[in-house]
């Protein structure tokens, strides 16, 4: 199933879109979160099924947003292998028609050590995806030792630094000039920066000091059910009719 955490713009508050994030909700364990299972997947060849599901199942929910008045852009994470694989762009294009999704709206996230691993394959589906409009991000930066020449090559529209810089930045000073520089990296590189695990003010407030675009993090919201989103999008995003 998927849960949804909201993204604020931090300079005005306002919920400008959402992550969508994979849990299973297990007979005996309950809702069991991706950290217990994609790996395993990705492992055992099934990554490609769960991401298509992941794809259609976000895609479903945001037609029915948008039929409630709800426009609310999605980012949604993919694995390694999934760019290596040239029919995503395909199967991504095709359920966006289907459901009359303008690309805009879907935003992948690959982590920068899944961008790494893959970079010979991934430049030419990543191109094939930005060049019809969908935006793609860079998860977890700061990881994964990608170099500025590759991250110069690569279509990239957004960069979200990992929560483990945020959450020392207030005690660490490294971790708050590594934050700083990512998100003037980010902007020289024409992207928009998101800070991800914002859990306090302070955070909060540093970061928009430093002029990060987008927050996300349990200061704002867990991730929840798409109801639960709905209620928080409504007091920002429903359209006049
Ligand atoms: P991610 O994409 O970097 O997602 C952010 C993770 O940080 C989420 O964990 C989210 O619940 C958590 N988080 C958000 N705000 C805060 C905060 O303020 N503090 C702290 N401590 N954590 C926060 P989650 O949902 O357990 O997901 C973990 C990772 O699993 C994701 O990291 C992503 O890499 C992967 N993942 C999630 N859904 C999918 C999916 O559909 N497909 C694939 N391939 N990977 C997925
Ligand atoms: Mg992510
Ligand atoms: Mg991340």
């Amino acid at each position: 199933t998927l849960f949804y955490q909201p993204q604020y713009r931090l300079s005005d508050s306002k919920l400008t879109s959402c992550e969508a994030l994979i849990r299973w909700r297990h007979p005996n364990l309950g809702i069991v979160g991706p950290g217990e299972f994609i790996e395993i997947a990705e492992q055992n060849g099934i990554i490609g099924q769960i991401t298509n599901y992941v794809l259609s199942e976000a895609a479903r929910q945001e037609k029915i947003w948008r039929q409630k008045g709800v426009f609310l852009p999605l980012s949604i994470n993919i694995s390694a292998e999934n760019i290596t694989s040239l029919s995503l762009p395909e199967y991504l294009v095709k359920l966006l028609d289907d459901n009359m999704i303008n690309s805009d709206m879907i935003t992948l996230e690959l982590t920068e050590g899944a961008i790494v691993e893959e970079l010979g394959c991934a430049l030419d589906t990543l191109t094939r995806l930005r060049l019809k409009g969908i935006g793609l991000s860079i998860d977890d930066f700061g990881t994964g030792y990608s170099s500025l020449s590759q991250l110069h090559k690569l279509p990239f529209s957004e960069l979200k630094i990992d929560c483990s810089f945020v959450s020392k930045m207030m005690e660490d000073e490294e971790a708050k000039s590594i934050v700083k520089a990512c998100i003037n990296l980010g902007h020289e590189l024409n992207m928009t920066v998101v800070a991800e695990g914002i859990e306090t003010i302070q955070q909060l407030e540093l970061l928009k000091h430093f002029k990060c675009d987008i927050g996300q993090g349990y200061y704002y919201s867990k991730p929840v059910v798409p109801e639960a989103l709905e209620k928080l999008a409504d007091q920002s995003l429903r359209s006049i009719v």
